[in-house]
Protein backbone atom coordinates (compact mmCIF):
# COMPACT_ATOMS: atom_id res chain seq x y z
CA UNK A 1 0.00 0.00 0.00
CA UNK A 2 3.32 1.98 -0.31
CA UNK A 3 2.97 2.74 3.58
CA UNK A 4 6.30 2.20 4.17
CA UNK A 5 6.04 4.00 7.75
CA UNK A 6 3.98 1.72 8.94
CA UNK A 7 5.79 -1.22 6.89
CA UNK A 8 9.70 -0.49 8.48
CA UNK A 9 8.22 0.23 12.18
CA UNK A 10 6.33 -3.04 12.45
CA UNK A 11 9.57 -4.76 11.18
CA UNK A 12 11.63 -2.86 13.29
CA UNK A 13 8.96 -3.95 16.39
CA UNK A 14 9.20 -7.45 15.08
CA UNK A 15 12.88 -7.60 15.31
CA UNK A 16 13.39 -8.35 11.70
CA UNK A 17 15.87 -5.34 11.55
CA UNK A 18 17.77 -6.54 8.32
CA UNK A 19 14.96 -6.79 6.31
CA UNK A 20 13.69 -3.37 7.81
CA UNK A 21 17.43 -1.57 6.76
CA UNK A 22 16.61 -3.64 3.20
CA UNK A 23 13.53 -2.67 2.87
CA UNK A 24 14.51 1.31 3.56
CA UNK A 25 17.83 1.18 1.37
CA UNK A 26 15.43 -0.35 -1.86
CA UNK A 27 12.52 2.95 -1.83
CA UNK A 28 15.33 5.39 -0.53
CA UNK A 29 13.62 5.58 2.71
CA UNK A 30 16.56 5.61 4.83
CA UNK A 31 16.25 9.21 6.47
CA UNK A 32 12.88 7.54 7.56
CA UNK A 33 13.66 4.54 8.55
CA UNK A 34 16.52 6.54 10.68
CA UNK A 35 13.48 8.47 12.75
CA UNK A 36 11.86 5.33 12.86
CA UNK A 37 14.75 3.52 14.91
CA UNK A 38 15.36 6.44 16.81
CA UNK A 39 11.75 6.65 18.09
CA UNK A 40 11.25 3.00 18.48
CA UNK A 41 14.23 1.52 20.43
CA UNK A 42 13.83 2.66 24.26
CA UNK A 43 17.52 1.56 24.60
CA UNK A 44 20.12 2.58 22.23
CA UNK A 45 22.61 0.32 23.24
CA UNK A 46 20.84 -2.53 22.12
CA UNK A 47 21.01 -1.41 18.70
CA UNK A 48 24.14 0.52 18.08
CA UNK A 49 24.71 -1.53 15.09
CA UNK A 50 21.89 -0.58 12.92
CA UNK A 51 22.87 2.93 13.87
CA UNK A 52 26.33 2.37 12.31
CA UNK A 53 25.02 0.90 9.28
CA UNK A 54 22.96 3.80 9.03
CA UNK A 55 25.63 6.03 9.50
CA UNK A 56 28.14 4.58 7.01
CA UNK A 57 25.18 4.59 4.53
CA UNK A 58 24.89 8.31 5.20
CA UNK A 59 28.38 8.72 4.51
CA UNK A 60 29.19 6.89 1.27
CA UNK A 61 26.01 9.03 0.01
CA UNK A 62 28.64 11.90 1.51
CA UNK A 63 25.46 13.25 4.20
CA UNK A 64 27.81 14.76 6.69
CA UNK A 65 24.56 15.75 8.61
CA UNK A 66 22.66 12.65 8.78
CA UNK A 67 26.55 10.57 8.95
CA UNK A 68 27.33 12.42 12.30
CA UNK A 69 23.78 12.19 13.43
CA UNK A 70 23.52 8.12 13.28
CA UNK A 71 27.37 7.99 14.31
CA UNK A 72 25.82 10.04 17.44
CA UNK A 73 23.41 7.13 18.17
CA UNK A 74 25.92 4.88 17.64
CA UNK A 75 27.63 6.57 20.58
CA UNK A 76 30.91 6.90 17.72
CA UNK A 77 31.58 10.31 18.76
CA UNK A 78 34.75 10.94 17.60
CA UNK A 79 33.21 10.24 13.70
CA UNK A 80 29.98 12.01 14.70
CA UNK A 81 31.76 15.57 15.59
CA UNK A 82 34.11 15.24 12.52
CA UNK A 83 31.09 14.87 10.28
CA UNK A 84 29.01 17.74 12.24
CA UNK A 85 31.72 19.94 12.09
CA UNK A 86 31.73 19.54 8.07
CA UNK A 87 28.15 19.85 7.86
CA UNK A 88 27.99 22.78 9.83
CA UNK A 89 30.65 24.51 7.40
CA UNK A 90 28.40 23.53 4.40
CA UNK A 91 24.89 24.27 6.10
CA UNK A 92 22.88 27.63 6.22
CA UNK A 93 20.86 26.13 8.99
CA UNK A 94 23.38 25.52 11.41
CA UNK A 95 21.17 25.84 14.41
CA UNK A 96 20.21 21.94 13.97
CA UNK A 97 23.96 21.01 13.21
CA UNK A 98 25.41 22.43 16.28
CA UNK A 99 22.77 21.73 18.90
CA UNK A 100 23.44 17.97 17.64
CA UNK A 101 27.60 18.15 17.77
CA UNK A 102 26.84 19.78 21.53
CA UNK A 103 24.83 16.78 22.12
CA UNK A 104 27.36 14.36 20.60
CA UNK A 105 30.47 16.40 22.64
CA UNK A 106 28.42 16.12 26.38
CA UNK A 107 27.43 12.30 25.93
CA UNK A 108 31.19 11.76 25.27
CA UNK A 109 32.26 13.50 28.26
CA UNK A 110 36.07 13.59 25.79
CA UNK A 111 37.98 17.01 26.92
CA UNK A 112 39.59 16.20 23.47
CA UNK A 113 36.37 16.26 21.77
CA UNK A 114 35.07 19.09 23.93
CA UNK A 115 38.16 21.47 22.44
CA UNK A 116 37.86 20.65 19.37
CA UNK A 117 34.24 21.74 19.53
CA UNK A 118 35.43 25.33 21.50
CA UNK A 119 37.79 25.72 18.74
CA UNK A 120 35.26 25.41 15.70
CA UNK A 121 32.55 27.79 17.75
CA UNK A 122 35.03 30.45 18.29
CA UNK A 123 35.86 30.60 14.79
CA UNK A 124 38.42 28.24 13.71
CA UNK A 125 37.65 27.65 10.34
CA UNK A 126 37.38 31.72 10.10
CA UNK A 127 33.67 32.16 11.13
CA UNK A 128 33.06 32.72 14.75
CA UNK A 129 29.09 31.20 15.55
CA UNK A 130 26.70 33.02 17.78
CA UNK A 131 28.29 32.43 21.52
CA UNK A 132 25.04 31.07 22.64
CA UNK A 133 26.23 27.56 21.30
CA UNK A 134 29.47 28.19 23.20
CA UNK A 135 27.04 28.78 26.21
CA UNK A 136 24.77 25.61 25.40
CA UNK A 137 28.20 23.27 25.43
CA UNK A 138 28.84 24.88 28.93
CA UNK A 139 26.12 24.16 30.24
CA UNK A 140 25.88 20.39 28.61
CA UNK A 141 28.81 19.97 30.37
CA UNK A 142 28.06 20.98 33.80
CA UNK A 143 31.40 23.96 33.54
CA UNK A 144 28.99 26.33 35.01
CA UNK A 145 32.00 28.73 35.65
CA UNK A 146 32.28 28.98 31.75
CA UNK A 147 28.81 28.76 30.85
CA UNK A 148 28.85 32.08 33.33
CA UNK A 149 31.61 34.26 31.95
CA UNK A 150 29.97 33.36 28.45
CA UNK A 151 26.12 34.82 29.88
CA UNK A 152 27.84 37.91 30.50
CA UNK A 153 29.58 38.44 27.66
CA UNK A 154 26.67 37.26 25.34
CA UNK A 155 24.49 40.00 27.31
CA UNK A 156 26.88 42.47 27.14
CA UNK A 157 26.24 41.99 23.71
CA UNK A 158 22.57 42.43 23.89
CA UNK A 159 22.87 45.66 26.25
CA UNK A 160 24.94 47.25 23.82
CA UNK A 161 22.75 46.67 20.47
CA UNK A 162 20.12 48.17 22.66
CA UNK A 163 18.17 44.52 23.46
CA UNK A 164 17.90 45.39 26.95
CA UNK A 165 14.85 42.49 27.70
CA UNK A 166 17.13 39.84 26.12
CA UNK A 167 20.23 40.94 27.78
CA UNK A 168 18.09 40.61 31.41
CA UNK A 169 16.40 37.28 30.30
CA UNK A 170 19.75 35.27 29.71
CA UNK A 171 21.50 36.83 32.96
CA UNK A 172 18.22 35.91 34.78
CA UNK A 173 18.52 32.98 33.22
CA UNK A 174 22.12 32.18 34.49
CA UNK A 175 21.36 33.24 37.42
CA UNK A 176 18.72 30.10 38.14
CA UNK A 177 21.35 27.78 36.85
CA UNK A 178 23.76 28.83 39.45
CA UNK A 179 21.57 29.23 42.00
CA UNK A 180 19.94 25.67 41.34
CA UNK A 181 23.07 24.32 41.01
CA UNK A 182 24.61 25.97 44.02
CA UNK A 183 27.30 28.22 42.90
CA UNK A 184 28.18 31.31 43.63
CA UNK A 185 26.98 34.27 41.44
CA UNK A 186 29.96 36.26 40.23
CA UNK A 187 29.61 39.95 40.91
CA UNK A 188 29.32 41.71 37.68
CA UNK A 189 26.30 39.66 36.91
CA UNK A 190 24.60 40.45 39.77
CA UNK A 191 25.37 44.19 39.15
CA UNK A 192 24.31 44.07 35.59
CA UNK A 193 21.20 41.82 36.26
CA UNK A 194 20.15 44.77 38.90
CA UNK A 195 20.84 47.25 36.93
CA UNK A 196 19.24 45.98 33.20
CA UNK A 197 15.82 44.84 35.76
CA UNK A 198 16.20 48.53 37.26
CA UNK A 199 15.39 49.71 33.54
CA UNK A 200 12.90 47.43 32.58
CA UNK A 201 10.90 48.49 36.24
CA UNK A 202 10.68 52.35 34.63
CA UNK A 203 8.21 51.49 32.01
CA UNK A 204 5.99 49.11 34.91
CA UNK A 205 5.87 51.88 37.61
CA UNK A 206 5.64 55.15 34.75
CA UNK A 207 2.32 53.15 32.98
CA UNK A 208 0.97 52.80 36.79
CA UNK A 209 1.79 57.00 37.18
CA UNK A 210 4.12 56.01 39.54
CA UNK A 211 6.31 58.39 38.28
CA UNK A 212 8.69 58.82 41.83
CA UNK A 213 8.78 54.68 41.64
CA UNK A 214 9.77 55.12 37.79
CA UNK A 215 12.32 58.13 38.43
CA UNK A 216 14.23 56.21 40.83
CA UNK A 217 15.13 53.54 38.76
CA UNK A 218 16.04 55.97 35.66
CA UNK A 219 18.15 57.51 38.49
CA UNK A 220 20.06 54.64 38.80
CA UNK A 221 19.84 53.60 34.69
CA UNK A 222 21.47 57.42 34.18
CA UNK A 223 24.54 56.85 36.97
CA UNK A 224 25.70 53.92 34.62
CA UNK A 225 24.32 55.31 30.97
CA UNK A 226 27.78 54.62 29.48
CA UNK A 227 26.42 51.17 29.97
CA UNK A 228 23.35 52.08 27.27
CA UNK A 229 25.07 53.25 24.63
CA UNK A 230 22.46 52.76 21.77
CA UNK A 231 19.98 55.14 24.25
CA UNK A 232 21.92 57.87 26.02
CA UNK A 233 20.00 60.89 24.66
CA UNK A 234 16.25 59.28 25.17
CA UNK A 235 17.31 57.67 28.34
CA UNK A 236 18.55 60.96 29.49
CA UNK A 237 15.69 62.62 28.32
CA UNK A 238 13.21 60.10 29.97
CA UNK A 239 15.07 60.60 33.17
CA UNK A 240 14.36 64.48 33.16
CA UNK A 241 10.73 64.38 32.21
CA UNK A 242 10.67 61.59 34.68
CA UNK A 243 12.45 63.55 37.94
CA UNK A 244 10.25 66.67 37.17
CA UNK A 245 7.09 64.99 36.84
CA UNK A 246 7.86 63.45 40.27
CA UNK A 247 8.81 66.77 41.70
CA UNK A 248 12.85 65.66 41.92
CA UNK A 249 13.94 69.30 40.62
CA UNK A 250 17.69 69.02 41.53
CA UNK A 251 17.68 65.52 39.64
CA UNK A 252 15.95 66.71 36.64
CA UNK A 253 18.06 69.72 36.49
CA UNK A 254 21.37 68.42 36.90
CA UNK A 255 20.36 65.07 33.63
CA UNK A 256 19.31 68.03 31.86
CA UNK A 257 22.01 70.32 31.84
CA UNK A 258 23.83 66.63 31.05
CA UNK A 259 21.95 66.68 27.63
CA UNK A 260 23.38 70.43 26.82
CA UNK A 261 26.13 68.74 25.80
CA UNK A 262 27.08 69.37 22.38
CA UNK A 263 27.31 66.09 21.68
CA UNK A 264 23.54 65.20 22.57
CA UNK A 265 21.90 68.76 21.99
CA UNK A 266 21.40 67.91 18.67
CA UNK A 267 19.71 64.64 19.37
CA UNK A 268 17.25 65.72 21.86
CA UNK A 269 13.80 64.42 20.51
CA UNK A 270 11.90 68.04 19.71
CA UNK A 271 8.97 67.36 21.60
CA UNK A 272 11.22 67.79 24.43
CA UNK A 273 14.03 70.30 23.52
CA UNK A 274 12.01 73.29 24.74
CA UNK A 275 11.24 71.58 27.95
CA UNK A 276 14.49 70.39 28.88
CA UNK A 277 16.16 74.06 27.54
CA UNK A 278 13.68 75.78 30.31
CA UNK A 279 14.29 73.20 33.00
CA UNK A 280 18.25 74.34 32.64
CA UNK A 281 17.36 77.99 31.98
CA UNK A 282 16.09 77.70 35.59
CA UNK A 283 18.17 75.93 38.33
CA UNK A 284 16.35 74.67 41.41
CA UNK A 285 17.27 77.74 44.02
CA UNK A 286 18.86 75.25 47.14
CA UNK A 287 19.76 71.86 46.43
CA UNK A 288 16.61 70.65 47.05
CA UNK A 289 18.44 67.38 49.33
CA UNK A 290 16.48 65.16 47.42
CA UNK A 291 18.16 62.18 48.30
CA UNK A 292 17.39 63.33 52.21
CA UNK A 293 13.96 63.07 51.56
CA UNK A 294 13.94 59.97 50.04
CA UNK A 295 12.61 57.95 53.45
CA UNK A 296 15.66 55.65 54.96
CA UNK A 297 14.79 52.25 56.02
CA UNK A 298 16.88 49.96 57.98
CA UNK A 299 19.74 47.85 56.17
CA UNK A 300 18.44 44.01 56.58
CA UNK A 301 22.76 43.20 57.78
CA UNK A 302 23.11 45.82 60.27
CA UNK A 303 19.81 47.43 60.68
CA UNK A 304 22.04 50.69 59.77
CA UNK A 305 18.96 53.46 58.04
CA UNK A 306 20.11 54.10 54.59
CA UNK A 307 18.15 55.76 51.99
CA UNK A 308 15.70 53.24 50.02
CA UNK A 309 17.14 52.62 46.85
CA UNK A 310 20.58 52.77 47.96
CA UNK A 311 21.72 48.96 47.88
CA UNK A 312 25.42 49.53 49.47
CA UNK A 313 25.48 49.89 53.08
CA UNK A 314 28.52 52.46 53.68
CA UNK A 315 28.40 51.30 57.59
CA UNK A 316 28.56 47.65 56.84
CA UNK A 317 29.78 47.53 53.04
CA UNK A 318 26.96 44.84 52.36
CA UNK A 319 25.28 44.98 48.92
CA UNK A 320 22.15 44.02 49.56
CA UNK A 321 19.81 42.37 47.43
CA UNK A 322 17.13 44.63 45.86
CA UNK A 323 13.54 44.42 45.60
CA UNK A 324 12.52 42.95 41.98
CA UNK A 325 9.08 45.29 42.22
CA UNK A 326 10.84 48.48 43.24
CA UNK A 327 14.51 48.38 43.04
CA UNK A 328 15.29 49.21 46.74
CA UNK A 329 16.99 47.74 48.86
CA UNK A 330 15.17 44.72 50.74
CA UNK A 331 13.93 44.92 54.22
CA UNK A 332 13.07 42.42 56.80
CA UNK A 333 10.18 43.76 58.35
CA UNK A 334 8.27 43.30 54.84
CA UNK A 335 9.77 40.77 53.33
CA UNK A 336 8.59 37.70 51.12
CA UNK A 337 10.34 36.13 47.71
CA UNK A 338 8.38 35.67 44.50
CA UNK A 339 7.08 32.00 44.72
CA UNK A 340 8.19 31.17 41.00
CA UNK A 341 11.33 32.85 40.43
CA UNK A 342 12.62 32.95 43.94
CA UNK A 343 13.86 36.42 44.04
CA UNK A 344 13.47 38.61 46.91
CA UNK A 345 11.47 41.96 47.49
CA UNK A 346 9.66 43.86 49.90
CA UNK A 347 5.70 42.03 50.48
CA UNK A 348 3.47 44.84 50.89
CA UNK A 349 5.51 45.91 47.11
CA UNK A 350 5.30 42.70 45.44
CA UNK A 351 1.32 42.05 46.66
CA UNK A 352 0.43 45.38 45.25
CA UNK A 353 2.30 44.58 41.45
CA UNK A 354 0.94 40.93 41.56
CA UNK A 355 -2.85 42.04 42.33
CA UNK A 356 -2.85 44.52 39.10
CA UNK A 357 -0.29 42.62 37.02
CA UNK A 358 -0.96 39.07 37.66
CA UNK A 359 2.99 37.89 36.58
CA UNK A 360 6.30 38.72 38.44
CA UNK A 361 8.43 41.47 37.27
CA UNK A 362 11.27 39.33 36.98
CA UNK A 363 10.51 35.86 35.16
CA UNK A 364 7.43 36.91 34.26
CA UNK A 365 5.60 33.85 35.53
CA UNK A 366 2.09 34.01 36.58
CA UNK A 367 1.74 34.19 40.67
CA UNK A 368 -0.95 32.78 42.72
CA UNK A 369 -1.13 35.68 45.24
CA UNK A 370 -2.07 33.10 47.60
CA UNK A 371 1.03 31.15 47.31
CA UNK A 372 3.13 34.37 48.40
CA UNK A 373 5.13 33.36 51.75
CA UNK A 374 4.41 35.69 54.63
CA UNK A 375 7.26 33.72 56.77
CA UNK A 376 10.14 33.48 54.92
CA UNK A 377 13.18 34.20 56.47
CA UNK A 378 14.98 36.64 55.16
CA UNK A 379 18.47 35.96 56.21
CA UNK A 380 18.70 32.71 53.61
CA UNK A 381 18.70 35.91 51.23
CA UNK A 382 21.52 37.18 52.70
CA UNK A 383 24.95 36.06 52.84
CA UNK A 384 26.39 36.14 55.57
CA UNK A 385 30.06 35.34 54.83
CA UNK A 386 30.98 33.66 58.21
CA UNK A 387 27.70 31.35 57.97
CA UNK A 388 27.81 30.79 55.02
CA UNK A 389 27.22 26.27 54.33
CA UNK A 390 30.25 25.53 52.06
CA UNK A 391 29.96 26.26 48.21
CA UNK A 392 31.27 24.59 45.11
CA UNK A 393 34.81 26.49 44.08
CA UNK A 394 33.73 29.08 41.18
ZN1 LIG B 1 24.53 47.51 56.67
ZN1 LIG C 1 9.33 35.69 39.76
Amino acid sequence: MNDYNSAIKFLILSNCHEEAFQLANQHGKMELYGEILINTIDDSNARKEDFKSLAMHFESQKNNFLAGKYYFHAKEYQKALRHLLKAAQLVTDENEVLSLAIDAVASSKDDKLANQLIDFLLGGDGLPKDPKYLFRLYMARKQYKEAAKTAIIIANEEQISGNYRSAHDVLFGMYQELKKNKINIPSEMQDNLRLLHSYILVRLHVKKNDHLRGARMLIRVANNISKFPSHIVPILTSTVIECQRAGLKYAAFNYAAMLMRPEYRSQIDAKYSKKIEAIVRKPPKSKDNEIEDEPLTPCPYCKNKLPETEINCNKCKNTIPFCIVTGRHIIENDFTACPQCDFPCIKSEFLRIIESEKTCPMCSEKVDINMVSSTLDIRLYLDFQEEKPPMKEF
